[in-house]
């Protein structure tokens, strides 16, 4: 199976949320109780039960209001910054599938608050959410058991707009540049986020800060530094298939 990617085209997305509520009931996660917060988006942030979430903002722009919905996930980095304190501090919890390049936690690791909260602080799209029930970390895995059985990951099968593409890495990446240029004629600050970095690529029509603040990664000087000493010390090996 070849490295995979999912792109998403947020120029097509209506914020049906169809896809966030595919990906709770394939991955049996409960409801989660939410509150009227005077915004469409629902709950308010992702959650060990939500994988998936609608974001929803609003901008003004030329003095016209925007509306900007950005489908957050994990982004299945190709050199995950997670793993990597993850291979320091809870051994095993976050597994790098090499014939995806699907990024997968294992609910069975228990991990300390602590070390947790340094998994999180790593991410640069702050991804990871900790299950105090289980002690173990919970994210978006890309579907991974629908992958090995030749299906769709859930989101990407349920959108009705199209916004959701999944297949191989070089064929999402050249649909995502062609779509690029689509939007450019209409978006003149059209863009994809960190596309040479992650599995899950988004086209954004605007500014990435009006969709999300982490749409794209910061300045992450500390995990960069980290991810450079392991590529010296440690190459990267094959891991295992979750089940
Ligand atoms: S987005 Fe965050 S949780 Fe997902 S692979 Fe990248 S660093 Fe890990
Ligand atoms: S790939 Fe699967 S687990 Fe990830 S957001 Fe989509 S439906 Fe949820």
């Amino acid at each position: 199976m070849a490295d995979k990617s999912i792109f998403i085209d947020t120029t097509k997305c209506t914020a049906c949320r169809g896809c966030q509520i595919a990906c709770k009931q394939w991955n049996k996660n409960p409801a989660t109780k939410t509150t009227q917060r005077g915004s469409h988006q629902n709950p308010a942030d992702l959650n060990v039960a939500t994988f998936k979430l609608v974001r929803f903002s609003e901008s003004e722009t030329d003095g016209k209001l925007q509306w900007y919905f950005f489908p957050d996930q994990c982004r299945h980095c190709v050199e995950p910054p997670c793993k990597v304190v993850a291979d320091d501090k809870a051994k095993g919890a976050i597994l790098h599938d090499e014939k995806t390049g699907a990024v997968i936690f294992n609910p069975k690791v228990k991990i300390k608050p602590a070390d947790f909260k340094e998994i999180k602080e790593s991410c640069p799209y702050d991804i990871p959410r900790y299950n105090t029930q289980t002690g173990a970390m919970a994210k978006c895995t890309m579907c991974i058991d629908r992958m090995k059985e030749g299906l769709l990951p859930a989101c990407v099968k349920t959108c009705p707009t199209g916004a959701m593409s999944f297949g191989d890495r070089k064929a999402m990446l050249e649909m995502a540049n062609k779509a690029l240029e689509v939007a450019k004629k209409k978006y003149k600050e059209a863009m994809l986020a960190d596309a040479n970095d992650v599995r899950v690529i988004f086209l954004l029509s605007d500014d990435p800060k009006k969709y999300h603040k982490k749409a794209v990664a910061g300045n992450m000087t500390g995990i960069t530094r980290k991810v450079a000493l392991r590529r010296i010390f440690k190459p990267f090996k094959e891991i295992q298939w979750i089940g």
